[in-house]
């Protein structure tokens, strides 16, 4: 029979008054025996507009906590699960209307936590848990939008937490993780003024980390369940750039930025990303927004390497010198629907690609595209491959003009930068196309699209996902911010960043 004499049940409830209109508490039930002890922990800092419900029951073996708030302003609310066999922690920080739900069990080998996070404002939620040397990861971070967000972590035998998404805003990231002792897997999205996010996202970790899911912006597909499951069998990389446009309400109509995505896919073996990145553990929300916004080079808004995963440190670039990458074009059915002519197309493939080259005073790219009927789009296949294909609609109508995938090793490292092995670019069927200069949202000039895809293929990434999202002055220079009626000539921003990578 069990001794339940022996163990030790603490119940402290702390309410502290700091300032109106916020105060502060702490929540923590533990129980145990020395041998097998779990705790359910939470402080809080809330705005006196949030009502707060926490119901704590317990037997022998397990805590259980269901929690709901209702909250207005900021709150901040910390919640750990923890036993001898892992630990977890859960944070949210909110300014605006928030709703959580949250159910907790706690054992000393094994605990669940789910819930359910709803609001609109700025939020920030992420749930992690650590068992052994595994450790799994979600993050959603929203600024200025809406979110609907449901996060589950499990430990026990398997270690995992998932997060289904729902959200749009001004700026708004995601993140899942895992790590083991061999290896580490990290998928992240930026997504800039994109109004319709979803994202299923498990991570989990037992000896091997891996991760799976999707994301999707407008109904893009950025990452699927192929990919991630190809990446996690190896060491590679992907990163997945796209920006949306809705039609104008006619032709002479301006094309309507409607945001920009960038997802970025990650398997490395653990020493490369212990290397690498600064560490396993999360980041503060603060160092989370650093990142999530770039870097500024002099005066110019410029450098926002592609790959950027945590630090910068895991950027990619072609590492040799004089890459001399060879473009292909594929002629297939798609492509031939659109009556273009063969030579002017791969003319102003060319064309874009010297314009690179020019920058740099080195021989980036090949001197000819290749049309080809053989090779395959998104695909990786060692070949970077040009093409034609339908993208999109969502229910709003909103397409992207063209996207990257840019494939890259993890394997190999030069001066902290991955090595770029693959870049597929594709062009939306849905607008119609010419090499004649003319882009009208209805309408679109191969080189002008071409021009800003290749500097994703070079390394770089979209220049959207800026601090307090206006677009800088000096940003709207730059061929990787949304210019697709611009003259052809790299801005300051873009010669500053593909120097940084590349020298000049
Ligand atoms: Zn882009």
């Amino acid at each position: 029979m069990e001794n339940i004499s022996r163990k030790i049940i603490v119940i402290s409830i702390l309410s502290i008054l700091v300032t109106t209109p916020t105060f502060a508490m702490g929540i923590s039930i533990s129980l145990g025996d020395g041998r097998d002890d779990m705790a359910i922990s939470d402080t809080y800092r809330l705005s006196t507009d949030t009502a707060l419900k926490a119901k704590s029951t317990f037997d022998g073996h397990y805590i259980y906590q269901d929690r709901q708030l209702y909250g207005d302003d900021d709150n901040t609310l910390v919640h750990y699960v923890e036993g001898n066999g892992y630990n977890s922690k859960n944070v949210i920080e909110s300014s605006g209307p928030l709703r959580v739900s949250t159910s907790s069990a706690a054992g000393s080998q094994s605990a669940s936590i789910s819930q359910t996070v709803m609001g609109t404002g700025n939020i920030f939620a992420e749930l992690q848990g650590t068992q052994g040397s595994d450790f799994v990861d979600q993050k959603t971070n929203m600024i200025d939008g809406s979110l609907s967000l449901s996060q589950s972590l499990a430990a026990g035998s398997l270690l995992s937490a998932s997060q289904g998404t729902e959200m749009s805003g001004i700026s708004c990231y995601l993140e899942s993780s895992s790590l083991s002792s061999s290896n580490a897997m990290l998928i992240n999205g930026f997504f800039y003024k994109v109004e319709d996010i979803k994202a299923d996202l498990t991570a989990a970790s037992q000896g091997k980390a891996w991760t799976m899911g999707e994301i999707s912006a407008y109904g893009d597909n950025c990452l699927d369940e192929d990919t991630l499951g190809s990446l996690g069998s190896k060491s590679m990389g992907l990163s997945f750039d796209s920006s949306y446009v809705k039609d104008g309400e006619d032709a002479k109509t301006a094309p309507i930025f409607k945001g920009a995505v960038q997802t970025n896919a990650v398997n490395m073996d653990r020493d490369v990303f212990d290397s690498t990145t600064k560490t396993g553990q999360a980041q503060s929300s603060t160092e989370l927004e650093s990142q999530t916004y770039g870097g500024q080079v002099g005066n110019f808004w410029g450098w926002l390497p592609l790959g950027n995963i945590y630090d910068g440190t895991t950027a990619c670039r072609w590492n040799q010198a004089n890459p001399t990458i060879q473009l292909y074009l594929l002629t297939d059915a798609n492509y031939y629907a659109e009556g273009l002519n063969t030579n002017s197309v791969c003319t102003a493939i060319q064309t874009a690609a010297n314009i690179w080259d020019a920058a740099t005073y080195q021989k980036l790219f090949a001197s000819t595209v290749i049309a080809s009927s053989s090779v395959s789009r998104d695909v990786q296949d060692w070949k970077s491959v040009h093409s034609w294909e339908y993208i999109g609609p969502n229910s709003n109508g909103v397409f992207s003009p063209g996207h990257s995938h840019t494939w890259y090793t993890t394997s190999s490292q030069k001066d902290g930068f991955f090595q770029i092995i693959e870049s597929d670019v594709d062009y939306n069927t849905y607008y119609s196309w010419n090499t004649n200069g003319n882009s009208d949202g209805i309408n679109y000039d191969v080189e002008t699209i071409a021009v800003h895809e290749l500097g994703h293929t070079l390394g770089l990434a979209d220049l959207y996902n800026k601090k307090n999202a206006p677009l800088y002055k000096a940003q709207d220079q730059q061929i990787m911010n949304y210019q697709y009626n611009h003259p052809l000539w790299l801005g300051n921003g873009d010669r500053q960043a593909i120097w940084n990578m590349y020298g000049r």
